[in-house]
C-alpha cells in the first residue's frame, strides 16, 4: 500500500494509495566447481485495487498467483522468463498477474548477466536498432473536482517540464476542459483517455459528443467505447478527425491486429501488463511499426519497480509518442525504487544499470508492505 501524494480518479474508479502485487523471483546457481551465486529481480502486477480497468484486481491476482500460477512455475522449473507465458497457457487471462512474474525474472536472469532491460528488448525487436537513451515523459491527469483543480494541476506539471498531458475524460467532463487546457498551452501534446466512458451513451451520441474535440488537436483519443467493441470503435473513427487509439480492448498481439485489421483505432497504448508480459509488448510493437501506426507506453500508476521496466520498454524505436512515463515524484513522495528523475527537456534517462536498473529501497518496501509470502522453489 504505497501512499499516493493525491487520490486518483478515472473512468476505472478512484483510490488514495497504490495496492500493489510484488513479484521477487530469486534465482540460485552453482557452477561446476561449487561457487553459488544469487541472483534476484522484481515484476509488479499493473491490476489496480478494484475490477474496474479490467476484470483483473489485486486481490484477485493474489489469489490466482498462490492457486495457479505459482504452482505450475514451480512445477515446471521455469528459471527464464521466455518459458513463463507458455508454461501458464491453461491459466486463462489474468495476463496483468502473469506479466509480473515474467517481470521479475527477466530482472533477475538480466541483472546476471549484465545486461540492461532496454538493450535485451532492443535485441529481441525486428527494428534492429539500439534502444533510446531517454525517453519523453508524460503526466496522465485524473477526473478532477473542478476545471479550477484541472488547471492547477496542469500548470504544475508543465511548470515541472512534462511536455505531454493526457486527461481522464467523460460525458460531461471533456470540451470544456480539453479546450481550456488546449487554449493555455497550445504548444502541449494532448491526449485525452475515456477508459470505455461512452458506451454508456452509444456509439452515435459518442461520435457527436467527441467530434466536438476535433479543434484541439489532440493527438488520440484513447478508449472511447467499451473493451469488446472494435467495431463500434471503427465507426467511431469514421465520425472524428482526432485518432482514434485504443488500450482495454487490446490484451494480445492478435487482438492488436485484428483491431488494426479492421480500422479499429490507428495509435496503440502499448501496455505490458495487459499484454501479459514485455516480450508479447515487443510483439505488438513490431507489428505496429510493420503497419506504421505510432505506439506509446501506457501507465497504470506503477510504483518505480514497474515504471522503471516501462521506461526500458518505451526505449524501443516506435515509442513514437510519450507515455504515461513520470518521475517518481508524480504519484509518490516515497516510491519504492529509483531513480527516476524528470530531466530538462521532459525527458527520463533509461536506467544505466542492468535489469530494470533501478534500486529497490528495502526500507520503503518495509514501510509499505502489509503482507509476504515466500515459495521456495523445492
Ligand atoms: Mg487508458
Amino acid at each position: 500500500m504505497v501512499p499516493l501524494r493525491k487520490p486518483w480518479a478515472s473512468a476505472a474508479g478512484s483510490f488514495s494509495d497504490r495496492d500493489s502485487l510484488l513479484v521477487r523471483a530469486v534465482l540460485r546457481y552453482e557452477s561446476d566447481a561449487g561457487d553459488r551465486a544469487e541472483l534476484d529481480g522484481w515484476g509488479e502486477c499493473t491490476a489496480l485495487p478494484g475490477p474496474t480497468f479490467s476484470s483483473e484486481y489485486t486481490a484477485g491476482a493474489v489469489e490466482v498467483s498462490e492457486r495457479y500460477l505459482l504452482p505450475a512455475l514451480l512445477s515446471a522449473k521455469v528459471a527464464t522468463a521466455a518459458d513463463v507465458t507458455p508454461s501458464l497457457a491453461a491459466v486463462k487471462g489474468h495476463k496483468m498477474a502473469k506479466s509480473a512474474f515474467e517481470a521479475a525474472l527477466l530482472d533477475a536472469e538480466l541483472r546476471g548477466a549484465g545486461l540492461r532491460m532496454a538493450d535485451f528488448l532492443a535485441s529481441l525487436s525486428r527494428s534492429g536498432q539500439p534502444p533510446k537513451a531517454a525517453v519523453a515523459a508524460g503526466v496522465a491527469v485524473g477526473l478532477q473536482g473542478s476545471l479550477g483543480e484541472l488547471l492547477d494541476e496542469v500548470e504544475r506539471y508543465a511548470g515541472e517540464g512534462y511536455r505531454r498531458v493526457k486527461l481522464k475524460i467523460a460525458p460531461g467532463w471533456d470540451d470544456k476542459p480539453l479546450g481550456e487546457v488546449r487554449r493555455r498551452w497550445p504548444e502541449l501534446v494532448l491526449l485525452a483517455d475515456a477508459n470505455g466512458a461512452y458506451a454508456s451513451i452509444g456509439p452515435a451520441h459518442a461520435g457527436a459528443r467527441l467530434a466536438r474535440l476535433d479543434g484541439f488537436a489532440l493527438a488520440c483519443i484513447e478508449q472511447p467505447l467499451g473493451e469488446d467493441d472494435l467495431v463500434g470503435h471503427r465507426e467511431l473513427a469514421r465520425q472524428i478527425q482526432t485518432p482514434v487509439c485504443l488500450d482495454e480492448a487490446l490484451t494480445s498481439v492478435a487482438s492488436v491486429r485484428a483491431a488494426l485489421d479492421i480500422g479499429a483505432c490507428s495509435v496503440v497504448n502499448v501496455k505490458a501488463g495487459r499484454l501479459g508480459g514485455y516480450l508479447e509488448a515487443v510483439r505488438v510493437h513490431d507489428l505496429c511499426a510493420d503497419r506504421g501506426v505510432p505506439v506509446w507506453c501506457g501507465g497504470m500508476v506503477e510504483t518505480g519497480i514497474g515504471r522503471a521496466a516501462n521506461v526500458a520498454l518505451a526505449s524501443l524505436p516506435n515509442f513514437t509518442l510519450p507515455g504515461d512515463l513520470s518521475a517518481s515524484g508524480r504519484f509518490f513522495e516515497q516510491d519504492l525504487a529509483g531513480p527516476l528523475d524528470l530531466l530538462p527537456g521532459g525527458i527520463i534517462s533509461v536506467p544505466d544499470g542492468p535489469g530494470s536498473g533501478v534500486t529497490v529501497d528495502p526500507a520503503a518496501l518495509r514501510a509499505f508492505a502489509t503482507w509476504r509470502r515466500w515459495y521456495p522453489a523445492s
